[in-house]
């Protein structure tokens, strides 16, 4: 885990993952990771949706499942905002 809690790298040699099946340094198999990684953006695309919506509480919950299927920085971020947004308003 690196200080994001990010999921986003080689399990076997830690290689940042660059979205391919195969990774790029070690050759490990990351079909795994690419199906959660793919759920994950499933799950933001439905986020933002929500979020031009202007439903704040179902963007939160997709931006939720998303960081938890596949955690990215910029996942986060959205999960900050959802929750903000969802929070203030
Ligand atoms: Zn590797």
């Amino acid at each position: 885990m690196d200080k994001n809690g990010s999921s986003s790298r080689c399990p076997v040699c830690r290689a940042k993952f660059r979205g391919t099946r195969q990774c790029s340094r070690c050759g490990a198999d990351l079909t795994e990771l690419m199906i959660l990684s793919v759920r994950a953006q499933r799950c933001r695309v439905n986020a933002r949706k929500s979020l031009f919506a202007l439903n704040f509480e179902k963007a939160h919950e997709f931006a939720a499942a998303a960081q938890k299927e596949h955690a990215t920085e910029t996942g986060r971020k959205l999960l900050l905002l959802t929750a903000w947004l969802k929070a203030e308003l």
